[in-house]
């Protein structure tokens, strides 16, 4: 079988500048060609104007252009927007868009938030969540992941200005990939958004987390917690058993000592399950040993499963005792319940026959 044409959104400046060199283009070419697909947003190699008509052609021959397409876009009474992608092979996956919340940022806050995913479904099952609920069916590639981007910008009409890797899949289970799409989108060339309002999120992945460690780029880490002692955590999230407790925090201050940089551990609050006051305080002894900040958040109720969010006093309770160990704590409220984008709640998707798109020409 012959190999898939490569993607040009997959590509780096320099990649990109080696093919064309190959194909007997001048250097300069590459970074035109960037231009069109980052700054103007071309549709089409056919859209690049002032590219000789050969090239395009050419261009048009050796790369494939776009993965993407929008299914169906769900918005939320709070402004949240879900947007549903198929893919070239017929997957599909979500992005949710956040607009920033006057409650949280302040009335003059323009952040607008966009969570991204990095796989079809998640082999890693924690037993709280949507995305692992129908396993895991393959990675995206770095076009795919750019793509999202690209692709709600294009749709909201808006400019993001942060991104999350809080979608559906586990992202330094795809770590080539991931590397490649963040570099294209910290990238001047490419997308131009600063490493540090890009933040990616692990269920603690120990050995990728000195991976990334050693990295240049100055992305922000969030760590998925959600139980601080191995007993409470290896019930709810099976990856504790490969990666222990103090397997994951030996690499947790790893990487905060390489990259002089605080964590952030996400706690979902889950009723009876590590929400006693004795989780607060294995908490507080975590936090205690990795520079890390702890974000709590509710559990987001998931079709099919049991688990409960607790009362808010119950909520309060535990962010009390937090708080009296001077441990930096937020209580997240999140957005997008009534559509099913928060956290938590993505989940694998299939289209019945009659609602598959045509598949686009180029
Ligand atoms: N796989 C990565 C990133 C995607 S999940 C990870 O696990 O970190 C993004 C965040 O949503 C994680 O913190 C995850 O633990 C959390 N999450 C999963 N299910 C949830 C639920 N039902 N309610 C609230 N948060 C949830
Ligand atoms: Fe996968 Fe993250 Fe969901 Fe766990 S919480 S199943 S790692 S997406």
């Amino acid at each position: 079988m012959p190999d898939a044409p490569l993607h040009i959104k997959s590509l780096t400046l320099d990649e990109l500048g080696a093919r064309l060199t190959a194909l007997g283009q001048p250097a300069y070419r590459a970074k035109q060609v960037m231009q069109w697909l980052y700054a103007k947003r071309a549709p089409s190699f056919a859209a690049m104007s002032d590219l000789p008509a050969a090239l395009r052609t050419q261009l048009a021959a050796e790369f494939a252009f776009d993965d993407l397409q929008p299914v169906r876009t769900l918005g939320s009474k709070d402004t949240t927007l879900k947007y549903l992608f198929q893919l070239a092979d017929g997957a599909l996956i979500e992005s949710v868009l956040i607009p920033a919340s006057p409650a949280l940022y302040g009335e003059a806050s323009d952040r607008r938030t966009l969570c991204v995913s990095t796989q079809v479904g998640c082999a890693y099952g924690c037993k709280f969540c949507a995305s692992g609920l129908d396993g895991w069916s393959r990675n995206l590639t770095a076009a795919e992941i750019v793509g999202q981007v690209l692709r709600v910008e294009e749709l909201s009409r808006e400019r993001i200005n942060n991104i999350v890797f809080m979608g559906m899949g586990e992202p330094l289970a795809n770590f080539a990939h991931l590397m490649r799409a963040i570099g294209i989108i910290n990238a001047p060339w490419g997308v131009g958004l600063g490493a540090r309002h890009i933040t990616l999120s692990t269920s603690g992945l120990a050995p990728q987390i000195r991976e990334l460690a050693e990295q240049p780029l100055q992305v922000r880490l969030a760590i998925s917690l959600h139980g601080a002692t191995d007993e409470v955590r290896s019930q709810i999230m099976p990856v504790n058993r490969k990666y222990p407790l103090a397997v994951l925090l030996e690499a947790c201050a790893f990487y905060t000592q390489r990259k002089k940089q605080w964590l952030t551990f996400e706690y979902i609050l889950i009723a009876g399950i590590n929400d006693r006051p004795e989780d607060a305080a294995a908490l507080v002894r975590v936090a205690r040993k990795v520079k890390a900040k702890i974000n709590c958040i509710p559990y987001n109720q998931v079709e099919g499963l049991e688990w409960q969010r607790p009362s808010n006093a119950r909520q309060d309770a535990f962010m009390a005792v937090l708080t009296a160990a001077r441990i930096p704590a937020t209580l997240r409220r999140e957005k997008g319940h009534d559509i099913a984008a928060a956290c938590g709640q993505l989940r694998r998707q299939t289209l019945p026959p009659a609602a598959t798109p045509a598949t686009p020409a180029c």
